[in-house]
């Protein structure tokens, strides 16, 4: 067992790993809701799909070829009469009787009387009405029996599944137009702070650009989610409390900024006086120590630092989760893997390190190579990374060459150095 923060830490913080679990152990139940089959994809289904027909649904050719008797067949080179032509799609079924064939074509519903298909390949036509199997063929070969894929009332998609590209196709398979999966949550993601100006705006002395909002709508576009973003909240407790009140309307509410110690700080003191029960106000974690993850009924609230880096790894470790649980996924944390460190990397230890980095599957081993920042704010720096590694809290020095462990970032991998 891992140390915990709590013993670790004076200001009796969580450790990540409490923290994290005080914050599942309160997301809402996943909700059901119906979507149209393409609005399923990369969602999570709340019910299981049973078969509602056979498949195939009816004796089927898996060939170009003719339908045959597999005794005519069997005495090949044989010549036999066609008495008629199937394409996929038709329904007719003309009887086979013996020294008889019917051509068929791939997906065309064998006819009563044969049970094989010999393929096109393998006959000599040399008239409409008469046909030479060159090769015997046996009995049920080249012909899928009705149900011998998937029968009517199987399971054929469990719940909980993930909608992929095949799951599409099972699911169009199967007639559902409609798809039972889970809610994703309404997100509003609430950039605050005096300082910040638009993304079209040239800041003036003292002023920034309001980056986090963007990253963090890119983060929950990730996700599957398309946040409401709202224009900067000053740092004036009315204003913050405006903002508050809005951000209950929707199911998740991501503050960034105002949640530290400072004089400023409005968010967590009106959050408290707007009824949010605050599960945790800081972690023992680095970056993004000031943390604070409340509810109030079904609505969940994040604060997160406004330190761009913070905001960023607070939002993959804290809130990605949370998403995840409520759409329903079972994975919900970013994938941890182990691999080679290229280069040293240290801490001062007391809180368990998120340190960026860039890890790359070389030969047979990932390789991580921390990157190094200009401040824990450098956003630019950070951008190249493409995982964290992880120090534990009482850890002050990893060495080049150990094994260590990374938690990969699930998406923006394409178009980054060595992938
Ligand atoms: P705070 O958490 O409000 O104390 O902010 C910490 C640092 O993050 C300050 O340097 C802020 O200027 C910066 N910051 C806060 N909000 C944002 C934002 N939306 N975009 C970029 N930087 C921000
Ligand atoms: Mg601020």
């Amino acid at each position: 067992m891992e140390n915990t923060g709590k013993t670790l830490s004076s200001e009796s913080m969580l450790s990540y790993e409490e923290a994290l679990e005080e914050l599942l152990a309160n997301v809402p139940k996943p909700k059901p809701i119906q979507v149209p089959l393409r609005e399923a994809l990369g969602r999570v289904l709340a019910a299981p799909v049973v078969a509602d027909l056979d498949l195939p649904p009816f004796r089927k050719s898996f060939v170009d070829g003719f339908a045959v008797r597999s005794q005519d067949a069997g005495q090949a080179p044989v010549k036999l009469e066609v008495v008629g032509i199937i394409a996929a799609g038709d329904s007719n079924q003309p009887l086979i009787g013996t020294g008889q064939a019917a051509q068929i074509m791939t997906g065309a519903p064998v006819p009563p009387g044969a049970d094989a298909v010999q393929m096109v390949e393998k006959t000599r036509q040399e008239s409409e009405s008469e046909v030479e199997l060159l090769e015997p063929v046996g009995l049920g070969e080249n012909v899928a029996a009705k149900g011998s894929e998937v029968q009517f009332g199987e399971t054929v998609l469990t719940q909980g599944r993930v909608v992929g590209s095949a799951e599409a196709g099972v699911l169009a398979t199967f007639g559902r137009a409609e798809v039972e999966i889970y809610a994703a949550p309404r997100i509003a993601v609430i950039p605050t702070g005096g300082e910040l100006v638009e993304v079209d705006q040239k800041p003036k002395f003292g002023q920034i650009r309001n980056s986090n909002a963007y990253a963090l709508w890119a983060q929950c576009r990730q996700l599957g989610v398309e946040a409401t973003v709202f224009p900067p909240v000053p740092d004036e407790p009315d204003l913050v409390r405006r903002s508050v009140r809005e951000g209950l309307h929707y199911d998740l509410a991501i503050f960034t900024g105002g949640v530290s110690m400072g004089e400023y700080d409005y968010v967590p003191q009106v959050l408290a006086e707007e009824g949010v029960t605050v599960f945790f106000h800081k972690a023992a974690i680095k970056p993004g120590k000031p943390i604070l993850v409340g509810r109030k009924n079904d609505h969940m609230i994040f604060g997160l630092p406004g330190n761009p880096v913070s905001a960023f790894v607070t939002f993959e470790l804290f809130v990605r989760p949370a998403v995840r649980r409520w759409m329903g996924f079972k994975r919900h944390s970013l994938r941890k893997v182990s691999g080679e460190l290229v280069t040293d990397a240290t801490q001062k230890p007391g809180r368990k390190f998120f340190k960026q980095a860039m890890t790359v599957w070389v030969e047979d081993r990932f390789k991580v190579r921390p990157i190094e920042t200009r401040g824990s704010a450098d956003l630019v720096a950070f951008s190249s990374a493409n995982s964290l590694l992880i120090l534990e809290s009482d850890v002050a020095h990893l060495k080049a060459g150990q094994q260590v462990e990374v938690l990969l970032f699930d998406h923006d991998s394409d178009g980054r150095q060595g992938e």
